[in-house]
């Protein structure tokens, strides 16, 4: 059995940096010839062709640098004209260097946009860039302004809005700039869209969520620990007429990071709390605050945001003291009664002020705090617990607390921009979601993100595939139709009945034996047989996910053939096969108890039987929220409360009414991209950024985007340009004569060009020639 389980998993090829120059024989010769050179350290570095005899090329590098190197490890560089263009399909040469440097070049130029054919990529500056604000907006909607911008893809988006749906998709690491990003879109939007005033209770959205959702983290000071997807509806006259969010939360704040900024906030204001270092929720960490973050300042916005979004004073009160509730819970401590180990709740401040604010007595949240009703046989009875449980039953309700409190208001944002009756179709939605995570240690949070990322991952590739195909037809193009498969073989692994990742921990987590082991053990004997799972030793399983490496791996499969078929050009050597698989493996320890929702049947009557209205709710929901109607105690002695839906279930459900969503709209694609790790301006770090546009296949997605004539250049441009190259004098010539007498003389391969009214269309690499001929003459 252990030989089966550390088996290698199906290998699988890698993709290559692109071709070198031994592929392309007839420039292995040309000198002065600029080309990429790759330094010890991994970066590359531009330098000029000397000489070159067999193998052999002499380089000479910045900095008067020679060197000898193998031609075989340089990669070949596309001439200065088309150094920073705003597409990166206008690249001659389509290689990592080439592309990474294209990049730099823009970003160290502010432009932090760029088109990679239908996807625009973001870098993070990590300072304020002159590109935003009420005169770009203009001059977006004027088309002033042509160079790549999130503004240009949400002005597509509301002049499309006819057509239908539309949705913007943001990839990204976190702290790359997604939810920055969709807050640009949503700007945008609003003052296209603005004039009925919902536009601002829309904005006003922002810094509610983020305040209750995000969350300083080792990698972002302000993380998103929740899912998003926001809907903007307009009127026919392109109004914004309503909104809806939906979220998807599964994240929990993890250990030595700060916890959500409300809580920071609401002490920073004293509302009879202590400070923040003396509540044991926040205290586990060394952080309290964040650099250039004024906590007080910030929960003076939130209180008006939360004042245009229509919750009243009053209620705004009520979730202050939700959250005030939380905070003094954990403080909430425990002594023993007995030799048993059976604890009793200390009657002190924080219990006081919790049973205060939740509106109920002491007596009965002592109660629920340290005994469970339970049903054995026919009997009640009421079961004492240990120190261990009375901390976990404490711990569950503070988190179902939470959690309600941020259902409760989104519910209230999504009533205050309620669409009304009259929807016309028309809308555009922005999802902002946590992106792809693969850590040293995955748990159970990485198995949900990842889930839902191959759940989306399916969407964009069955998207994207339609659209090459939809192309093919509208060009005429011979091909042959190839069915579309994708990562269904994954997600069958997830979602599988009964034998599938998700039924089985659900089933797992009902039986009262079960543990993180027994799980894991149940997974080997189960799925070893599925090509996209292995055990591993202990208590840790591993996927093979697609999600992770390839955004649109899968499309580009099946693209490729079509891809030979059309195109001749010399970027389409097989060095483009890719199928990209990323390896993650979880580590089964806590998945349980994760995916149990603890709270008991106790402190939802406890919740229940308040005299406040927020407590109440939140009771009334947990439960609507049940498989079936929670009546009377338990049956089970020591199980867990089955009736209520598990973490996993309720993730998936969440996560199946955001697809629902998505499904009828037409996706634009961002992909935010982090230059460095440290959150700093001006840092350009090639390997992490390279690691990431592997990541999402960028140039498998520019290079299928290509496969046409990406290159454009008018008449007149071309016959100055290249006119001089011409044997025969052609100045009295008109630009038209000029060009073709150019393309004949080159040999330009028919195959190779397409003659406009107006402009030349070439296939990639091919002003590459000319330019170089042009620079050596
Ligand atoms: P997570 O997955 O952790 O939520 P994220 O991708 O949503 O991360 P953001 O919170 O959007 O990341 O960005 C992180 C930080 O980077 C922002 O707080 C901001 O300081 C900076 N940033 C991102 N985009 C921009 C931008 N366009 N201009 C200026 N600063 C930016
Ligand atoms: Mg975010």
């Amino acid at each position: 059995d252990l030989d089966a389980a550390t088996a290698p998993l199906p290998s699988v090829s890698k993709s290559n940096v692109g071709h070198r120059w031994s592929d392309i024989t007839s420039y292995a010769t040309k000198k002065k010839v600029q080309s990429w050179f790759q330094l010890p350290n991994g970066n590359w570095e531009l330098g000029r062709i000397m000489s070159t005899s067999g193998m052999e090329s002499v380089i000479s590098l910045p900095a008067g640098k020679v060197l000898k190197v193998n031609s075989d490890s340089l990669i070949p560089a596309n001439p200065d004209i088309l150094d920073g263009v705003g597409d990166l399909m206008q690249l001659s040469y389509l290689n990592e260097p080439s592309v990474l440097f294209n990049l730099q070049y823009r970003y160290n130029r502010d432009m932090i946009y760029t088109k990679a054919g239908p996807v625009l990529v973001a870098i993070n500056p990590f300072k304020k860039v002159p590109l935003y604000g009420n005169d770009y907006i203009e001059a977006y909607k004027n088309k002033s302004i042509e160079s790549p911008h999130v503004y240009a893809i949400a002005d597509t988006a509301i002049r499309e809005m006819t057509r239908g749906t539309f949705s913007f998709l943001k990839f990204g690491e976190s702290g790359a700039g997604k939810t920055e990003t969709a807050k640009i879109a949503m700007q945008y939007l609003a003052v296209l869209g603005g004039g009925s005033g919902i536009e601002c209770e829309i904005l006003k959205t922002n810094p509610i969520l983020e305040a209750f959702g995000n969350a300083k983290t080792l990698r972002n000071d302000n993380s998103s620990r929740f899912g998003k997807l926001i809907e903007i509806h307009f009127s026919e006259n392109g109004k914004i007429s309503g909104a809806k969010i939906q979220t998807c939360k599964v994240v929990q704040c993890a250990e030595g990071e700060r916890s959500y900024h409300i809580f920071y906030q609401l002490c920073a204001e004293k509302l009879n709390l202590k400070d923040v270092d003396e509540f044991k929720y926040l205290n586990q960490s060394n952080c309290y605050s964040i650099p250039g973050v004024d906590d007080a300042e910030q929960f003076h916005i939130v209180k008006e945001a939360l004042d245009v979004v229509h919750v009243s004073k009053e209620d705004q009160e009520s979730v202050f003291a939700m959250l005030a509730v939380v905070l003094w819970l954990g403080n909430v401590s425990f002594t023993m009664i007995d030799n048993e180990n059976h604890v009793e709740a200390v009657e002190d401040e924080s219990l006081i002020n919790v049973a205060k604010l939740i509106g109920c007595n002491i007596a009965d949240l002592s109660l629920a705090l340290s005994t469970r009703k339970m049903r054995v046989g026919n009997d009640n009875i009421v079961q004492k617990l240990t120190l261990s449980q009375a901390i976990e039953t404490r711990d569950a309700l503070a988190k179902s607390i939470y959690a309600c409190l941020f259902e409760w208001l989104v519910e209230q944002i999504n009533k205050s921009l309620a669409v009304g009756k009259r929807l016309t179709g028309r809308s555009i939605s922005i999802l902002d979601i946590y992106g792809f995570e693969s850590f040293d240690r995955n748990s159970f949070e990485q198995f949900c993100i990842n889930y839902a990322n191959e759940r989306l991952q399916q969407h964009f590739n069955r998207h994207l595939f339609k659209l090459e195909q939809e192309e093919y037809v509208q060009d005429g193009i011979d091909w042959t139709k190839v069915d579309f498969d994708d990562n269904q073989d994954c997600l069958h692994l997830f979602e599988k009945k009964p034998l599938g990742l998700l039924s089985l921990l659900n089933e797992e987590s009902t039986f009262p034996n079960g543990t993180d082991y027994t799980f894991a053990n149940k997974l080997k004997q189960h799925l070893n047989s599925n090509p996209c799972f292995r055990g591993e030793r202990e208590k840790a399983f591993t996927v093979s996910h697609f999600a992770g490496e390839v955004l649109f791996s899968l499309v580009f499969n099946f693209v490729i053939p079509i891809v030979f078929q059309r195109s001749m050009d010399d970027l389409t050597g097989p060095d483009i096969c890719v199928t990209r698989v990323v390896y993650v493996t979880y580590d089964t320890t806590g998945f349980l108890e994760k995916n149990r929702d603890l709270l008991h049947l106790d402190s939802i009557q406890l919740l229940s039987s308040s005299s406040c209205h927020l407590p109440q709710a939140f009771a009334s929901n947990i439960l609507n929220q049940s498989e079936k109607p929670v009546v009377g105690p338990l049956h089970k002695a020591g199980g867990a409360d089955s009736q209520k839906l598990s973490v996993a279930t309720k993730f998936k459900g969440q996560l199946f009414q955001l697809m629902q969503r998505l499904e009828s709209t037409t996706p634009h694609f961002i992909r935010c991209i982090k230059p460095n790790n440290f959150q700093s301006p001006g840092s350009y770090e090639q390997g992490l950024v390279l690691q990431q546009l592997r990541c999402c296949g960028v140039l498998e997605v520019v290079r299928i985007s290509r496969s046409g004539f990406p290159t454009r250049m008018s008449h007149q441009k071309f016959a100055r340009r290249y006119g001089f190259l011409l044997v025969e004098n052609a100045a009295e010539q008109d630009p038209l004569s000029v060009s073709v007498a150019i393309l004949h003389q080159f040999n330009i391969l028919p195959e190779m060009y397409q003659v406009g009214y107006t402009k030349l269309f070439f296939r990639t690499g091919q002003i590459g020639v000319l330019e170089d001929t042009r620079n050596n003459t």
